[in-house]
């Protein structure tokens, strides 16, 4: 398993109080998730980072933030069926940032050999039956994140026709269940799972977020390199990331790297995110 993390999100955020004396900045946010707080703390070693090292902290976080949201709609009353285990939206179109798409890549190559060259195969089995069948005008490079607009909804349709299933599943079971994508992380519905069956005619009601990290590491990304905001389809993710290997060894520092990633969170209208102390 890899151990580079200069980011990490506490398990308990007054654990903050300890961390100045080994030289590490401290963030503590305050997220306000449907009318309740949250509290998060990330401590940041100063030194320089790549992308994909911001990855486990976006990852913890918004695995915190979407349970608390799913929380207050359970509290609230809402049926949300979503559980580990549940697979219909293991067949949707499931896009990853580029600081994710690097990760995976080297999470995978630091798998045990077997176990890392099957997932490898088959995400590449995946990959050339959608690079096969895409429309071409459709760009695989430059989805839209999550909650994007009708370009993204087209191509949504048009993936969930192909009737793929996620290469990371093994038996009926998420085997990178850990290290799986944010916008897994950030999807859930409430009503009845039987919504999310792509041959199913319900519309599934998809819960809206308070606040995505996938969107602010997709735009992080972006800032950082000056470029468009990228999304790369999952099962796409690794030859994309060995095609684009000279951009994964580029660093910044870690510290500015969280700083303009709370600062991205902090602009989402729907939640108030206040650094309570630095
Ligand atoms: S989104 Fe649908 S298929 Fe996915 S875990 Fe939730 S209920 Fe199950
Ligand atoms: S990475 Fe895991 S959770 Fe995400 S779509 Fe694939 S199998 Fe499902």
């Amino acid at each position: 398993m890899l151990e580079s993390r200069p980011a990490v999100l506490l398990e308990n955020h007054n654990q903050s109080g300890s961390a100045p004396d080994c030289g590490m900045e401290t963030f503590s946010l305050e997220v306000d998730i449907l009318g309740k707080p949250v509290h998060a703390c990330i401590n940041v070693t100063p030194g320089q980072a790549r992308l994909s090292d911001i990855v486990p902290l976006a990852r913890a976080l918004s695995a915190k933030l979407a349970m608390a949201t799913l929380e207050r709609l359970r509290e609230d009353g809402n049926s949300v069926p979503c559980c580990k285990g549940c697979l219909a939206c293991c067949s949707y179109l499931v896009p990853v940032s580029v600081p994710e798409a690097f990760r995976l890549a080297e999470e995978l190559s630091a798998m045990p050999s077997k176990e890392g060259r099957n997932l490898l195969q088959s995400s590449l089995e995946a990959a050339s039956r959608i690079l096969a069948q895409m429309p071409r005008d459709f760009d695989k490079d430059r989805l839209v994140p999550t909650g994007g607009g009708n370009g993204s909804n087209r191509l949504g349709t048009w993936y969930a026709g192909l009737r793929l299933r996620c290469p990371f599943l093994s038996d009926n079971l998420c085997v990178t269940y850990d290290q799986r994508p944010i916008a897994c992380r950030e999807h859930a519905v409430t009503g009845s799972a039987r919504s999310c069956d792509v041959e199913g005619t319900d519309e599934p009601d998809v819960v809206k977020m308070p606040v995505s990290a996938l969107e602010c590491l997709g735009r992080l990304a972006a800032e950082l390199e000056q470029s468009d905001v990228e999304a790369i389809m999952l099962p796409l993710a690794l030859p994309w990331a060995e095609e684009n290997a000279e951009r994964s060894n580029r660093t910044w520092s870690a510290v500015t790297m969280v700083e303009k990633f709370t600062e991205m969170l902090q602009e989402t209208d729907k939640v108030q995110i206040r650094p309570a102390n630095k």
